[in-house]
């Protein structure tokens, strides 16, 4: 099923979409484990599960699909595909497109892909939209988008980050999934400037539960997130105590989601960094809310 109507299936219930987000193993050998997590993972009973692409032609990128497959067809979640553009051709596209309609596979997160200086881009597309526009033309997929309740770290103001927003959603982006924020101020903001702009589709709030400090600061150079007073300090409290900032992030990410829940978030994107055992933390605490 597309995602806005999966999406409009949970407001008629008055409950957000709730969802994860996982990528392919690194090595091989652990891609058997993801066996595993899949299980866990779409037991929780997620309303769909998007699985991440290299921005880069890496091997990886064919596990994309195998992994999205398996979601759908033995776990019966529905699967979205994130695709990446700068370092693929229009004929590279056309050939994952093919597999994928092939697989059943109907949903895509479509994404410029981070800058590699390492590789030479391909130059067929510059912008997520122009993936978007090309993807409408090819099939019959429902295309989501990435966006920035802090701006996107390459853009030169808010506005300016919004209004190119606009046109990926006037190219045909149905469906949007936030960075992660730590800050649901910024992203009720956010939401509401995004309507001044004129755009109307649903936005899912992305959030990552704290597992650990190394993987929080990492996330946070990559993407700019900033830190509340209250998430620095409790990650100064407990760096050295694993599984008490395991405990302390874990009520931080509680909380986010019931936050965003009551103030009626069109749905929540669970970055679960391919821990099930943290996203059933979170979800046995939700369970009634989505
Ligand atoms: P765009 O929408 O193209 O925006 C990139 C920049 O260009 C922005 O600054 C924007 O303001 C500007 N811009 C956009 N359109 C125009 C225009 N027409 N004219 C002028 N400027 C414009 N990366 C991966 O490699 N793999 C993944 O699986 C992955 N998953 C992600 C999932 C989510 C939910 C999000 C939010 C990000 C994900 N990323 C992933 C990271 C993403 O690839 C990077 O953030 C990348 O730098 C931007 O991608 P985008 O699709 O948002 O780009």
């Amino acid at each position: 099923m597309k995602i806005p109507k999966i999406i409009e299936q949970k407001k008629q219930i008055g409950k957000p979409s709730f969802s994860f987000e996982i990528f392919p193993p690194k090595k091989e050998e652990t891609l058997k484990n993801i066996d595993e997590t899949l299980e866990m993972l779409c037991d929780l009973k997620p309303d769909f599960i998007s699985v991440t692409f290299g921005a880069g032609g890496s091997v990886r990128n064919s596990k994309t699909v195998e992994i999205a497959r398996k979601i759908k067809e033995t776990y019966g979640v529905e699967p979205v595909v994130h695709l990446t553009c700068l370092y693929y051709s229009k004929e590279e596209i056309k050939e994952l497109l093919k597999e994928l309609e092939a697989s059943g596979i109907e949903n895509i997160l479509a994404l410029r892909g981070d800058r590699n200086p390492d590789y030479p881009t391909k130059n067929d597309f510059t912008y997520a939209s122009d993936l978007v526009s090309f993807i409408k033309s090819q099939g019959d997929f429902s295309l989501s988008g990435g966006c920035y309740p802090e701006t996107h770290l390459e853009a030169t103001d808010a506005i300016t980050d919004i209004r190119n927003l606009k046109k990926k959603v006037d190219a045909g982006a149905s469906h949007l999934i936030s960075q992660l924020f730590f800050d649901n101020e910024l992203f009720y903001r956010f939401y509401e400037k995004t309507r001044c702009a004129g755009i109307d589709v649903p936005i899912d709030a992305g959030v990552m539960p704290v597992t650990n400090k190394a993987q929080i600061e990492r996330m946070v150079n990559l993407c700019g997130a900033s830190l509340p007073v209250k998430f620095e300090k409790m990650l100064r409290k407990y760096e050295d105590n694993k599984a008490a900032l395991l405990d302390a992030g874990l009520a931080y990410t509680i909380n986010q989601v019931v936050d965003l829940i009551a103030n009626d978030v069109d749905g929540v994107h669970i970055y679960t960094m391919n821990n099930p055992a943290v996203a059933k933390r979170i979800c046995d605490s939700i369970r009634n809310l989505v």
